[in-house]
Order: structure tokens, then sequence, then C-alpha cells
């Protein structure tokens, strides 16, 4: 590999994001419900029922979806056009936790209290 090209800095960094330092995929991801699935499931908004019953039995969905926050968290553009169906979470619902929406009424000071 050519050390002096600078797509490989950017294959390193893209390697350290999904990998980690060990260059390993975690070892979760060999329980995943979806390991050996179609992974065009995920990303096919016409299947996102499929893709979330499949994450609703997964062993691994806390993991999961840690990972692919995390992994969103890095850069602003991946929070902003989150894809796929991940840890049971769509992309919208993803991005909805990364930039949550502010309420512009005022809460009260009882409606905080319930919980
Ligand atoms: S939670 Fe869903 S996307 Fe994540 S590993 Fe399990 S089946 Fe795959």
């Amino acid at each position: 590999m050519n050390t002096q090209n600078g797509s490989y800095v950017g294959h390193k960094a893209l390697m350290l994001a999904l990998f980690g330092r060990s260059g390993q995929p975690p070892a979760w991801r060999a329980e995943a419900a979806c390991s050996g699935q179609d992974t065009e499931v995920f990303f096919d908004s016409t299947r996102t029922e499929q893709a979330q019953t499949l994450c609703a039995g997964c062993p691994v969905q806390v993991e999961c979806r840690s990972d692919q926050l995390g992994w969103e968290q890095q850069t602003r553009s991946r929070r902003y056009y989150a894809a796929g169906t991940f840890g049971d979470l769509t992309g919208s619902q993803r991005n909805q936790l990364h930039y949550p929406r502010k309420t512009t009424a005022p809460v009260s000071t009882d409606q905080k209290d319930v919980a």
C-alpha cells in the first residue's frame, strides 16, 4: 500500500472508525441476528418493518445501537443524514436522538414532574 497517497489516510481513518484500533470487527457482531442476512433490508425504506423485526429479536441490539450512534456522532454529516436501520432505530429516529426537536411551548412546572 502506498502510504504517500492521500487516500491511505482516509482509508485508515475509516478502518479505525469501523473496527477500532484492533483492526477487527467487534466480537458482538458474530452474534448479530442480521449476520448472513440480505443487508439491503436495512437500507430499503419499503422494508423497514422487516429490518426492525430482525433487530427486535437481536441479542446484541444494545451494542449495535451504541456502536452506530457513536460512529455517527463522529461527524456532522453522518448525524445529519443518518440512513438505514440499525439497532432497531431508523435513520430518522437516530437523527431525532442526535438533534432533538425543541418544543416551542414553554413547559410548565406541573408537567416536569409527570413521568
Ligand atoms: S440490532 Fe439489528 S442491525 Fe444491529 S446487529 Fe442486530 S439485527 Fe443487526
